[in-house]
């Protein structure tokens, strides 16, 4: 059984890029007659408040998106991570760390070789010297990086478990058996690919989406202000908006209310008609 999710951040409202990663993992999913779940990547506090997290899912369900519930909010348990934290330090591939954030700028970080015990404030850290370099997405093709990390952090000094952790972790436990994102993220796939690899299971596809970006390049996102993409649209508008930016056909779907648009839209999904390049928007700002 396919099982697809959308994974938002909640450190501010959604935005046209996130829609964009929720229309095509929804969207995939539905077309496959599967289900897409979604969770909530709220573990960076202060950056994600409770507030913004209301803020997406009543975005969402404006939206027209009916994700089952129960929610997987990453908060409400850290018991998984703290577990898989464990599991790789008895491994030999994670270790503590001390150094500090500036120190792992500007030098390798020696910790490696220290064998240092776990206190609090020092990180725990993976290496990655034998992680893979290259993994296939089912819409792009064969992907190689030829630049990896030294190492990858999988908790904080501050306590707090990392994204690429607690992803590989969460989409483990939901079985979810394919991961469509956007492409800000090719970068980990590797890096959780290897993750997987360590704990013995096998990881699900990939499906990386092209980004918005503003014009003359650039990421559009929450952190550069790009605005709510509902104080911009209706939400009917917003969701034709997201089906032509993903290239697919929205003809006759103009006048449907959001939650009639997308089963309609599943039925004719083409995954390779999603643009391969970033998408640039002229009146982005
Ligand atoms: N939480 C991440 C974000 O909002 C997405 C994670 C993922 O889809 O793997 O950028």
């Amino acid at each position: 059984m396919y099982t697809g999710r959308f994974a938002p951040t909640p450190s501010g409202r959604l935005h046209l890029g996130s829609l964009l990663s929720a229309a095509g993992a929804y969207l995939r999913a539905l077309s496959l007659g599967g289900t897409c779940l979604l969770r909530l990547e709220d573990l960076d506090r202060p950056r994600c408040r409770p507030e913004y997290a209301a803020g997406i899912r009543a975005d969402l369900q404006a939206l027209g998106f009916a994700f089952p519930e129960p929610v997987l909010v990453q908060s409400e348990d850290l018991e998984p991570y703290a577990q898989a934290v464990q599991k790789l330090l008895a491994s030999g591939k994670a270790f503590v760390c001390a150094c500090s954030r500036r120190q792992i700028r500007e030098r390798p970080c020696p910790c490696r070789e220290r064998h240092l015990s776990y206190k609090k404030g020092r990180a725990v850290r993976l290496d990655c010297s034998e992680a893979p370099r290259d993994f296939y997405d089912v819409r792009l093709g064969h992907i190689h990086l030829p630049l990896l990390p030294d190492s990858l952090i999988l908790k904080r000094s501050d306590n707090i478990y990392s994204y690429n952790l607690a992803c590989v972790i969460d989409d483990l436990r939901q079985g979810v058996t394919e991961v469509v994102r956007g492409s800000d993220l090719i970068s980990s796939t590797p890096l959780q690919v290897y993750l997987y690899q360590l704990l013995g299971k096998q990881p699900p596809a990939f499906v990386h989406l092209p980004l918005i970006t503003a014009k003359g390049g650039g990421k559009l996102s929450k952190q550069n202000h790009a605005r709510p993409v509902l104080d911009e649209l209706k939400p009917a508008e917003a969701c034709l908006l997201a089906l032509k930016l993903l290239g697919q056909d929205s003809s006759g779907l103009a006048g449907l209310k959001p939650g009639q648009i997308w089963p309609e839209a599943a039925k004719r999904f083409d995954l390779k008609a999603i643009p391969r390049t970033d998408i640039e928007l002229a009146d982005a700002s």
